[in-house]
């Protein structure tokens, strides 16, 4: 029947199942069917099948007790309501129950027909509501989960757009700050350029007036004397406009690191041999190697980092004294150091060393455009090298340069 309720008796006296079924019988205008089981376990079973619009449970069963069976029942999701049957009725019962997941409980030997089934509707009414109470709980929370799942998207779309708005920034902010050291080098080129020039300028004008005043072929001596003056003045400026031209292209990110594989000690002696040829008199270059000799770098690059530290070395050193190269091949580095027993760098200068135009304290009667030391630094840069010197003033200084061994 449509309409029919199937009740759950959980009683272990068989006495109290017939009362309760006479009971229900009495019950008029509806119909109900009456299931009973003795057995704790077996109602749960039952339970589980959900078969039943509502659950009897008697307070005593056995070695159990009803409450235990309705908080069991309920933990495992049962939904249909239970209503306690119970010897006494007092405060404590009641909560008990209530605690349990009982919607009502009834007094046994006390309760008629239409006291069942009054606690019956209440109970299977308040199950329903409490159920849609649930669902709707369900929903919202549900709802509450999706919003915040939107939520944290929009957050993470903003932090991913504030990423790239900082990015952006910092790179705007880099490309100034590159601009500004460029222009920074620019209005310092013109200062030193102009300085720098000026000397082997006026040198070359005043030989090529006073050339121009030897007419007679006994004053060719001293004519050849200006005409190498010239010379030098020339081979002068062309030195300090290839390290202004080296400074532009390293700049521009024009300088690529090209290694090629070859033998460190012959091209060292090379360079050795080319340099002892400009050196003051008496100075000597001492070349010293140690490990194997192969190794894979940029020859170009190399020569240019190790003739501008030996013309620093024979510069920057007196007269007849020992400037050392030495190389040291390990499996792990190639390590090249320039030795020199030269007047030093004062400790309060060597921090600026490597800005380009720098030039310390003590070298200012000496003639020099402080680029060298820049483009040696980003040629080792250039190569995945490590620079590194130290120094003492009126002792010497030793530069090092360390790259790492790939042969
Ligand atoms: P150039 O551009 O012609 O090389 P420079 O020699 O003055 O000019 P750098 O080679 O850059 O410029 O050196 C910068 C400064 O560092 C020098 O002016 C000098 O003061 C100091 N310096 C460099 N090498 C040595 C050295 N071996 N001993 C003492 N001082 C040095
Ligand atoms: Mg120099």
């Amino acid at each position: 029947m449509a309409d029919s309720i199937r009740i759950l008796l959980i009683d272990d006296d068989e006495d109290d199942f017939v009362i309760t079924r006479d009971i229900i019988m009495d019950i008029t205008g509806r119909n109900y069917h009456l299931d009973w089981t003795s057995s704790f376990d077996e109602a749960l079973s039952l339970i589980r099948e959900k078969k039943h619009d509502v659950y009897l449970v008697d307070f005593f069963l056995g070695a159990h007790d009803g409450l235990e069976l309705i908080t069991q029942a309920v933990a495992e999701g049962a939904t249909a309501p239970f209503i306690l049957l119970t010897g006494q009725t007092d405060r404590e019962t009641d909560e008990k129950a209530m605690r349990a997941g009982a919607l009502d409980y009834l007094v046994k030997g006390t309760f008629n027909p239409y006291d069942l089934e009054r606690s019956i509707r209440y109970s299977i009414e308040h199950a329903k509501s409490l159920a849609e109470i649930q669902s709707l709980n369900a929903q919202l929370e549900q709802r509450v989960e999706e919003r915040t799942q939107e939520l944290a998207e929009a957050i993470q779309k903003l932090e991913n757009t504030n990423r790239i708005l900082y990015e952006a920034q910092q790179e705007i902010e880099k490309a100034l700050q590159k601009e500004k050291e460029l222009n920074e080098l620019k209005s310092r080129f013109v200062t030193t350029a102009s300085h720098e020039f000026r000397t082997p300028l006026s040198t070359v004008l005043s030989s090529a007036s006073i050339i121009a005043r030897y007419k007679t072929t006994e004053e060719d001596q001293k004519r050849l004397k200006h005409v190498d003056r010239i010379k030098s003045a020339v081979q002068n400026l062309t030195v300090i406009l290839n390290d202004f031209l080296s400074i532009s292209r390293i700049e521009e990110g024009k300088v690529y690191n090209i290694p090629s594989t070859f033998n460190l000690v012959s091209f060292a002696n090379e360079v050795v041999d080319e340099m002892q040829a400009l050196v003051k008199d008496g100075q000597k270059i001492v070349y010293r190697h140690e490990g194997s000799e192969m190794v894979e770098l940029d020859k170009q690059l190399l020569k240019n980092i190790l003739i501008n530290l030996l013309s620093n070395a024979s510069k920057y050193s007196a007269e007849g004294k020992t400037i050392h190269l030495s190389t040291h091949v390990t499996p792990e580095t190639s390590i090249i150091t320039v030795q020199d027993e030269g007047i030093g760098i004062p400790a309060q200068d060597q921090t600026h060393l490597f800005t380009p135009f720098f030039r310390a304290q003590n070298a200012t009667n000496i003639q020099g455009t402080g680029l060298g030391l820049n483009i040696v630094k980003r040629y080792v840069e250039v190569m995945d090298g490590t620079l590194d010197f130290k120094s003492e003033l009126n002792q010497g200084t030793t530069f090092t340069i360390t790259f790492p061994q790939t042969v």
